[in-house]
């Protein structure tokens, strides 16, 4: 790390700059901060890979800014495409801070809302336009938007972008800014599809990196409770957020926006005073609501989905929740990531069943760490119900080995508690309704049972 850039006094920045970092209480420059200062003032193409929280975005403002001089010209100079609403209000606020004592005009433009209006604000004038790929592109095609005097492009969260499908728009984009621009691409994590944009549009990009990948925030308390599926996991969910005292703040983190909607409405009777919900199926309003509601304390409780999350910038979280075990270990790196944050003390909790045994020995691989286990408090009941997911039928395993683990039982790739050994036997629950009552208790057995009389 560049040693020259370990103080903002070493940024030779204007005094409105200063002003802006003295109310903003940073005493210091974040290590994204150090390493982007030179290279984005240079000129250069940059990639960096830092998630939300390393202060990337005044990494990358904070040059900008230093650069960008006052203007009554209407189109922006500066664009910055993130992938959703949320983000440009957030960014927007951001940069406003920044620049609290510069004047400059920084607007925001995203989809779901009228779009004259926006092309109104657009019309009026503005140095820095923050805006989502398809509401941008709306805006230059409709004529209110001209590209024409864009010398600055930021692409954040490229990886949440593509994610979202967003690729058609960008490269739409980019064939209508000039080509004489700099280009700076922000992801928490490096992908092929990364990779393949970079190659296909941009430079030789200097590549800065603070990611955390693999190295568990210290504050950060990570648990684990091996629960044998989705309603069990909502069972012991709603019994840990009972104890209020503890989880004061709690993200509760689900696979997809079907489950967060499951968990939502299975919860909504005894927390719905203090539950909210977030995903991109929700309506900008409501999604706007949930988030502010959880900001302010209103509500304790906030149930999203990854690429909703990410961006946000939570703050003061008590325990994180993964109602799932995520495939990606960067992705479970990411959702703990949003507590502890600022050197506070924080909580992950992680629900794990047997499919996703694999997946949580990764990410401790990954972290060189073994997760702590809990047991399952008693009075937690256990679920029968199962998502259509959990009810694969034998022959639909993804892992063809799955089977072959079982029977050698081995049961998993680690050694597992005893209670959970004789769950995972599988089918404990009927036989053991089938021993009581000499019959069998579900539809499914006596399907299968008059099949066999066939
Ligand atoms: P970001 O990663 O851009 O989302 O920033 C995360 C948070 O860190 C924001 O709330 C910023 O205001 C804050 N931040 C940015 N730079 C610094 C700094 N040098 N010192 C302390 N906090 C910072």
């Amino acid at each position: 790390m560049s040693t020259e850039y370990s103080d903002f006094q070493d940024f030779n920045l204007s005094k409105q700059l200063h002003y802006a970092i003295a109310d903003l209480g940073f005493d210091k420059p974040t290590a994204i901060q150090q390493k982007a200062f030179a290279p984005i003032l240079s000129g250069k193409n940059v990639l960096g890979i830092a998630q939300t929280g390393t202060g990337k975005t005044f990494a990358y403002m904070l040059p900008l800014l230093r650069e960008l001089k006052f203007s009554k010209q209407i189109q922006p100079r500066i664009l910055i495409l993130v992938p959703t609403r949320e983000l440009v209000l957030q960014q927007v606020e951001q940069i406003a801070s920044y620049a609290k004592y510069m004047s400059i005009r920084v607007v925001g433009v995203y989809g779901g809302t009228n779009i004259n209006t926006q092309g109104q604000t657009v019309a009026q004038g503005c140095d820095i336009l923050v805006g989502t790929p398809g509401r941008v592109y709306d805006l230059a095609m409709a004529n209110v938007l001209k590209f024409k005097s864009i010398t600055k492009l930021v692409i954040d969260e490229v990886d949440v972008m593509l994610d979202l499908g967003f690729i058609f728009q960008l490269t739409n984009i980019f064939e209508l800014i000039p080509e004489r621009r700099q280009n700076m691409m922000f992801s928490a994590t490096m992908t092929d599809e990364i990779a393949a944009l970079i190659d296909q549009f941009f430079i030789a990009p200097v590549n800065i990196s603070v990611a955390i990948s693999g190295t568990p925030l210290e504050n950060i308390q990570q648990y684990c409770y091996y629960v044998e599926n989705f309603y069990t996991k909502i069972n012991l969910l709603s019994e840990l957020i009972d104890h209020k005292n503890v989880y004061q703040k709690v993200l509760v983190f689900t696979a997809t926006k079907k489950q967060a909607d499951i968990v939502f409405s299975r919860l909504e009777e005894r927390f719905g005073h203090e539950m909210g919900i977030v995903h991109s199926n929700k309506s900008q309003n409501y999604r706007i609501k949930s988030i502010e509601a959880f900001e302010s304390g209103n509500n304790r409780i906030l149930i999203t989905t990854d690429v909703m999350a990410r961006g946000l910038d939570l703050d003061k979280i008590s325990h994180v929740i993964c109602m799932d075990t995520p495939n990606y270990p960067e992705n479970y790196m990411h959702r703990i990531g949003r507590t502890g944050r600022a050197e506070e003390a924080g909580n992950a909790i992680l629900f794990y069943s047997e499919k996703e045994v694999s997946a949580k020995e990764a990410i401790e691989g990954l972290m060189k760490k073994k997760i702590e286990e809990l047991d399952v408090p008693e009075q937690v009941e256990r679920s029968t119900e199962l998502l259509p997911e959990e009810r694969l039928r034998p022959g639909k395993h993804k892992n063809p080995n799955r089977n072959l683990k079982k029977r050698e039982g081995g049961g998993a790739f680690h050694e597992k508690k005893d209670k959970n050994k004789k769950v995972n036997l599988g089918g404990k629950y009927r036989r053991e309704l089938k021993k009581k009552y000499k019959k069998p208790q579900k539809r499914g057995d006596k399907i299968k049972n008059n099949r066999k009389k066939k």
